[in-house]
């Protein structure tokens, strides 16, 4: 038997660079570092161990909607240890929504062939988490979402979602879409050895015709969801520095008070 597994991995902006929007209050990516979107390491570290646990032949392919530089998430991800990668890459693309990056992804994953999706909890740029949940719509296939472990045996997947007051451990039959949370385990480096072999893993490229969506649904006239506004956090200031020379905690109550905390 065969287990074919896609995970959706997203190239986000690193947080710790200066973000900003563009003119079309889109986020601006030029000029901007980017980097594999940490929650989706866990996504992929659950694909390994899969793959790693299992008796049947077990495919790992790592699939992305972005920009050019979106690459670099692929091959850090081919790295980790995933098998194959495709890029979906499209000018068309600037600008889509929730809605429509699913969209593109759904029609991917079923051009690709598919057994199992693992995506993430959430991205660390839009943070929605509702993508896992689009694509299984429509995949027409079961979702199990925000699990923290996760297992596949004899053709059903497994897992237990974490809540406040229980834990729910939930299966579905395959195929389905899973998403992971950043307590389903730590996610591992690529070793220099992985590095190496990321360089002549085959990374395929599709566009908006090679899916057959029509450039209408998606970016930003196709998009469901509109930005209105965008404005820059104002800097921070230097804050307040209590020195105790007897009335430290008086002047800390003051300082309290006057903001509201107290
Ligand atoms: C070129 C481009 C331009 C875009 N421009 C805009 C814009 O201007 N305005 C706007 O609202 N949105 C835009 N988007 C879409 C946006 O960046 C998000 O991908 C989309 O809205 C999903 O929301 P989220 O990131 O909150 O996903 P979540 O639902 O939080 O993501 C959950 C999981 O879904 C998967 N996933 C999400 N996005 C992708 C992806 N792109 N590729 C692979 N896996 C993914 C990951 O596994 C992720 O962990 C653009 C996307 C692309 C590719």
């Amino acid at each position: 038997m065969s287990l074919r597994i896609v995970v959706t991995v997203k190239y986000v902006p690193d947080a710790t660079g200066d973000r900003h929007f563009a003119d079309d209050l889109t986020v601006d990516r030029d000029d901007v570092d980017g980097l594999l979107s940490e929650l989706d390491e866990y996504a992929v570290e659950q694909a390994l161990q899969i793959s790693e646990n299992s008796d049947d032949d077990v495919e790992v392919t790592v699939l992305t909607v972005g920009p050019e530089d979106a690459k670099d998430a692929l091959r850090k991800a081919l790295s980790m240890g995933a098998d194959k990668a495709i890029h979906v890459e499209d000018d068309d693309l600037h600008g889509t929504d929730a809605i429509g990056t699913s969209l593109v992804l759904a029609k991917a994953i079923e051009k690709a062939g598919y057994d199992l999706v693992i995506s993430g909890m959430a991205s660390t740029d839009g943070t929605m988490g509702v993508v896992p949940a689009l694509l299984a719509e429509r995949l027409g296939v079961p979702q199990v979402t925000l699990l923290s472990e996760v297992s596949v045996e004899d053709g059903t997947v497994k897992g237990r979602r974490d809540g406040d007051a229980a834990s729910e451990t939930l299966e579905a039959s395959l195929p389905a879409v899973v998403s992971v949370t950043d307590q389903s385990g730590e996610a591992r480096y690529p070793s220099f050895k992985g590095i190496m072999a990321a360089k002549k893993k085959p990374v395929e490229s599709w566009d908006l015709e090679d899916l057959e969506i029509d450039a209408e649904e998606v970016g930003l006239d196709g998009a469901y969801t509109v930005v209105d506004g965008a404005a820059q956090r104002p800097a921070r200031t230097a804050g307040t520095i209590v020195k105790d020379e007897g009335e430290g905690g008086k002047q800390l109550a003051e300082f309290l008070a006057s903001q509201k905390f107290i």
